[in-house]
């Protein structure tokens, strides 16, 4: 027996595996990531290093293998640890070990110090409290929040009041000028913490709350370690519950790591967590360089934290003892990673509690059809909370046939219901969010008399009319200039189709003249802080309207909206995808949560074209269990995730005829494994599809699908194919991945 050993982990390339044989009294107890002793260089120099795999085999010359001198006597190691789990990804997602490793590990990397500003307070509080309550009196909110910050915390860090308080450099400037605040520059040492003086408010835990708390307290400290799934609609104060979950693992000596979607990472959400916690909190996200956070990790390392917040990757945070891992809004794709080992953060933490003792916690108000169905087969603790911690009404739904709308005379993209509630928006004051689930100014180009749709020559999707007369290509960037007449029949009936943002932006313009419109998409956002800009704005309340794609519907406050529109509810049901109807009712129930979140009630405007789809209708109800009997079904129906399991084997190429031919012999291969195993009755292999896009970059692409009731059969198959292209000629001209139970 052989293993593979890796010597400096921290090394920014991460490549160097060495092989050394296992004498035979090490055989039965060595496992991946365990610390060893090896001989090492020409001198054999006594060295530690991390086993990261066991092999039957060697790739080199056995003359010249060493052995390995002993298991390292230290106790056990969050590295080993780490380096276990990494093996337990590469084996359940695919891709290398060393792939694996690059994910899980800290790695250090050389950096310059950097030179950050910071925003330092010069008044007394005094004076800070007058100055306060004048800027609230003129109304300048802006200035009232900077103000504010400042009294917590006399020094604040500049890019944290620009983009977490969203407050411009002007607005920074001018205080400047008043004497209120010094900007300076210095060289400082990377730590993005933030501290704060001001205490968390004490609040009474609702019925909901106590119920949930006392339950995770009592298992543990039992010491019984489980997985818990908060189903909670927004505003049930599942935040709340977390952190008192976290105090009871802290108090106990040990770490916690909070996921949460970058997006929804706010500053307010990461405020509460410092007032709580305080300096014992440490924040990664992806504006931090490598540099910062690797000084993140280390910090955590030493026991300096005890609470890690972050999104995906702030998973692998080497806590020497984790207690427990909180990730909310379970349900958002962003947790499936996408570069290979493609794992799902769900999964991966449940797994590293396993192995480490730690507790799980997933919370959502739209679980995700994995994590209830688990859920609701006992696999994991549910808790739900029905009701807002402060009473506050769900809104109040309306769905529009859009159909009936045109049937009955209105040509408009906004239905005559929609229009009338805006407009009484308009009159009290209070604002108004029209959310479209898709970008650019309009769809695609199609010529009416053939049906010829003009699509991008590298890709395979359709370009995108945009104001500036061009046609764009959103994979690759391709453009050119917009035609007049069909390529293919030369008709003049030729035009594009669908509204994008910026036309619906212009019709609201149109329609109310007098209305302050702000717009959020793609486009208007490429800008460094152009996102946190238009949301400020809006926030401010320095505009009636705002439109905007799906990024406008999660992780914000705002209190004085109080009508929320869906544009086209139904766009998101014809994607080629299993989980559209899932992703509709999320992005359907997110929207309508926006609506109503301060004192006043709520209404929302669900536009369709197919009112009776039950992701709609149950959306429209608000009525999650209704949705999931409906799903459940068809994914059982269909045998998709979660009812069964799904593996996508990725194929690319250059050369579209081998592909085609290199899919074919794998199909062919696959099959006959399942049939050898005896698995051909449970085993289904679809394809070579598309995966919807055919072509990028002049990269064709193909995807087989296999689907099976267990994962370890997929699991199987997909060591058996990686040996398979390792050895049969041609396949090392394409890429071959996987992607286990895709999304
Ligand atoms: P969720 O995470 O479920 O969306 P939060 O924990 O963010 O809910 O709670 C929403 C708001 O209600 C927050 O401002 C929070 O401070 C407040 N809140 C939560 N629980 C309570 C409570 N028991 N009493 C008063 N306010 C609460
Ligand atoms: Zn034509
Ligand atoms: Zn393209």
């Amino acid at each position: 027996m052989f293993a593979d050993v890796i010597i400096d982990i921290q090394h920014e390339k991460l490549d160097k595996i060495f092989q050394y044989r296992i004498p035979e009294e090490l055989e039965d107890k060595l496992t991946p990531g365990m610390e060893v002793v090896v001989p090492f260089g020409s001198g054999n120099r006594q060295i530690k290093g991390y086993v990261t795999g066991i092999c039957e085999t060697c790739d080199y010359d056995l003359s010249k293998v060493k052995n390995i001198i002993s298991i390292s006597e230290r106790g056990v190691e969050i590295e080993t640890k780490l380096i276990a789990l990494a093996a337990w990804m590469k084996e359940n997602y695919g891709g290398t070990m060393i792939q694996a490793l690059k994910t899980v590990l800290p790695i250090k990397q050389k950096e310059r110090a950097k030179v950050k500003k910071r925003i330092r307070f010069l008044l007394d509080k005094e004076t800070g409290e007058r100055q306060l309550s004048y800027y609230l009196e003129k109304n300048q909110k802006a200035r009232a929040r900077l103000m504010a910050a400042l009294l917590d915390d006399p020094v604040l860090e500049y890019g944290l009041v620009t983009k977490k308080l969203n407050i411009t450099l002007p607005v920074i400037r001018a205080l400047e000028e008043q004497g209120v605040l010094v900007l300076e520059s210095r060289q400082v040492f990377r730590d993005p913490v933030k501290k704060t003086g001001r205490a968390e408010k004490e609040i009474t835990f609702t019925e909901e709350q106590r119920r949930i708390i006392r339950a995770f307290r009592k298992d543990y400290e039992a010491g019984l370690r489980k997985t818990y799934l908060i189903h909670g609609v927004t505003g049930s104060g599942k935040t709340e519950v977390y952190m008192e979950m976290i105090r009871t693992v802290v108090e106990q000596g040990k770490q916690a790591i909070v996921l949460i979607p970058e997006i929804a990472l706010t500053y307010q959400t990461v405020m509460r967590f410092y007032r709580k916690f305080g300096d014992r909190v440490s924040i990664m996200n992806s504006r931090l360089s490598a540099g910062e956070r690797y000084d993140q990790m280390m910090r955590a390392r030493e026991g300096k934290v005890d609470v890690m917040i972050g999104p995906r990757s702030a998973l692998f945070t080497p806590f020497p003892d984790l207690g427990l891992i909180v990730i909310d809004e379970e349900h958002e794709p962003t947790y499936k990673s996408e570069q290979t080992p493609r794992y799902h953060a769900r999964e991966t933490a449940i797994r590293r509690a396993e192995m480490e003792q730690a507790g799980v916690v997933l919370g959502s108000a739209t679980p995700s059809m994995e994590a209830m169905y688990r859920a609701r087969r006992g696999e994991y603790i549910l808790f739900e909370m029905k009701n807002r911690s402060r009473m506050q009404q769900m809104a109040e739904v309306y769905t529009v046939d859009m159909r009936a709308e045109l049937k009955s005379g209105n040509r408009s993209i906004l239905s005559r219901r929609l229009q009338e509630l805006i407009q009484d928006r308009l009159e009290k004051g209070e604002q108004t969010m029209l959310f479209l689930n898709r970008r650019g100014y309009s769809g695609f180009v199609s010529c009416r008399e053939c049906g010829h749709v003009i699509k991008c020559p590298h890709c395979d999707v359709s370009l995108s009319v945009h104001r500036d007369g061009t046609m764009r290509c959103h994979y690759c960037g391709y453009e050119q200039p917009r035609v007049t007449a069909c390529p293919e029949c030369g008709s003049h009936y030729i035009g594009e189709f669908r509204a994008g943002t910026q036309q619906i932006e212009d019709i609201v313009k149109e329609s109310y003249p007098g209305a302050h419109v702000l717009r959020m998409d793609t486009d208007t956002t490429r800008s460094k802080d152009a996102h946190e800009k238009i949301l400020s704005a809006f926030a401010n309340e320095e505009a009636d309207i705002l439109v905007g794609t799906q990024m406008i519907v999660k992780g914000h406050d705002f209190p004085n909206v109080t009508l929320v529109g869906v544009l086209a509810a139904d766009m998101s049901l014809y994607t080629s995808d299993y989980r559209s109807g899932e992703r509709t009712f999320q992005l359907l129930t997110q929207a309508v949560g926006r609506a109503g979140r301060g004192e006043r009630p709520g209404k929302a405007v669900i536009q369709t074209y197919d009112p009776g789809h039950y992701a709609i209708v149950t959306a429209a109800a608000q009525d999650y269990g209704a949705f999931y009997e409906e799903e459940i079904r068809y994914r059982e129906l269909m045998g998709y995730p979660p009812a069964e399991h799904l593996l996508a084997v990725l194929v690319s190429g250059e050369d579209e005829a081998l592909l085609e031919k290199g899919c074919r012999y794998l199909k062919e291969y696959i099959i006959r494994l399942a049939s050898k195993a005896g698995h051909l009755r449970e085993v289904r292999v679809i394809g070579p599809a598309s995966p919807g896009i055919d072509k990028i970059k002049d990269i064709y692409r193909r995807v087989i699908y296999i689907k099976t009731e267990r994962y370890k059969t997929l699991v199987g198959i997909k060591d058996r194919v990686e040996q398979y292209i390792d050895i049969n000629p041609g396949f090392d001209r394409m890429r071959i991945q996987f992607d286990f139970n895709p999304m």
